[in-house]
């Protein structure tokens, strides 16, 4: 029995264009797995604040928490692994150890601030220090801040699942042939607990990445024996390498827990505000829509932005006086705009009237009356009756907005984005149990299509008790 809690946390900034942090975690678990670890935990994916201006693509940082016997021979080990794998040119890795059973609170403090706000690099710094933990950087070694950020998100409270699947190096610049049909089967046959597989609005695959990377696929969901399952009714022509099941805060608006203070709006946080609009929509270039947001303590605008159509279409039907909760990122001051909140999400929760002013209708024959002139009453054109006190009558029209919660479409939708389907479905806390088939690592090229997914082939033996 390894005798050191050890948390190990991996942030690769890479390049736009190959997401590799879990795919190095994948290589990382892998020495783990066969140099006898014990695994605490699914390796955890931890998306960090989307509304920072220097993320790559997802954001995301991986923590992995183990027992093992030689926490320096681990750290070393580790450290030759990302040396070798990542792509050291184009991406700013960075690696934090941390020796210890219980997670120090400001470490969690630390963590948690990494979903909505910027944090310094200084901070983790000082933090790793305090607490003898050990990095390492490459690159400009912004890579430590996600890397100690993962380690403090213990996912305590609601999380999710999800299964990765990796293709070998070779095969990463050609078509992954992901059959589209099987994706929808398995969306319908795993639902509500998959999410975000397809999007039938638009008929698109949302488990595959675009681009050269690792990732063949990943199938996101509520427990590890969902994504598992789903992830054997996926026919795909390129052979699985490896796959790795995480514990992940996507799908959880974790990063919009916090309420945004609208006196003081810093740019780059990410959170929620409640308030009632301020000012009529306005729709700018290319489609935004503008409108304000107001409540006790200020006033800011807002933007929906172009792509996510369904959304803009909803913050058009605003009114004034419409009590409302927005979700979404600060965008940084200019000269020429003030801070602006780029919504994620509208929940309408009241609808102001919508009133009219219609021209009143004439006493002896009903018909609608015409203006004599500003103050001098009205007239009908009908039968010539005059009414000199006759005013314009107020008339509610009905609205076709409706009470409740707005999101972009599946496909716009953000890692961390809370689905419809997940509302009702969170969790509270984790409960120790790894499933047997948690990694598993391909021998031969593996054809889906050619045969169900055996989770009962990967070459390790894991043994977690
Ligand atoms: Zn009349």
């Amino acid at each position: 029995m390894p005798l050191y809690t050890i948390h190990i946390g991996i942030d690769d900034t890479d390049s736009l264009e190959k997401s590799c942090t879990t795919y190095l975690a994948s290589l990382i678990v892998q020495f783990l797995l066969e140099d006898g670890a014990i695994f605490l935990d699914y390796p955890n994916l931890i998306r960090l604040n989307p509304n920072v201006p220097w993320k790559t693509r997802g954001n995301g940082a991986v923590a992995l928490r183990v027992m093992v016997n030689d926490p320096e021979f681990t750290f070393q080990k580790i450290l030759k692994i990302v040396d070798e794998n990542s792509e050291i040119e184009s991406s700013n890795p960075g690696i934090v150890l941390l020796k210890t059973t219980q997670i120090p609170s400001r470490i969690k403090m630390f963590g948690e601030l990494a979903l909505y706000q910027i944090v310094k690099k200084r901070q983790a710094l000082q933090l790793i220090n305090e607490y003898n933990g050990e990095y390492e950087e490459f690159g400009d070694g912004r890579g430590i801040i996600g890397a100690l950020a993962a380690i403090g998100n213990t996912l305590d409270g609601d999380h999710t699942f999800e299964f990765l699947a990796y293709r070998s190096i070779k095969e990463r610049s050609r078509d992954r042939g992901v059959d589209s049909n099987s994706v929808i089967f398995m969306s319908r046959e795993t639902y509500p607990r998959t999410f975000n597989n397809y999007d039938f609005e638009v008929n698109r695959v949302l488990i595959t990445p675009r681009g050269p990377d690792p990732v063949l696929f990943g199938i996101r969901g509520e427990d590890p024996k969902i994504v598992l399952k789903a992830a054997s009714l996926i026919k795909v022509s390129q052979p699985i390498e490896r796959y790795m099941i995480f514990r992940t805060n996507q799908g959880t608006n974790s990063h919009l827990t916090h309420k945004l203070d609208l006196s003081r709006l810093k740019p780059y946080t990410s959170g929620y505000v409640i308030g009632y609009v301020s000012q009529l929509p306005i729709i700018g270039q290319g489609g935004h829509v503008y409108f304000k947001i107001k409540n006790e303590v200020g006033e800011a605008w807002c933007a929906v932005y172009e792509p996510t159509s369904r959304l803009r279409k909803i913050a058009s039907l605003l009114i004034v006086n419409d009590l409302i909760e927005v979700g979404g990122g600060v965008r940084r001051k200019y000269a020429y705009h003030p801070h602006i909140i780029n919504v994620e999400y509208i929940r309408v929760i009241k609808l102001a009237a919508k009133i009219i002013y219609e021209n009143p209708t004439c006493n002896k024959c009903g018909k609608r009356m015409v203006s004599e002139g500003k103050e001098k009453g009205y007239s009908c054109p009908y039968c010539g009756f005059k009414d000199k006190m006759a005013r314009k009558i107020p008339k509610e029209i009905p609205r076709s907005l409706k009470l409740g919660l707005y999101l972009p479409p599946a496909h716009s939708q953000r890692h961390l984005t809370k689905p419809f389907q997940r509302f009702g479905l969170e969790k509270n806390g984790f409960t120790y149990h790894l499933i047997k088939d948690w990694f598993g690592l391909m021998n031969k090229p593996f054809n889906f299509i050619n045969g169900s997914f055996n989770t009962s082939i990967p070459l390790l033996d894991i043994k977690n008790t």
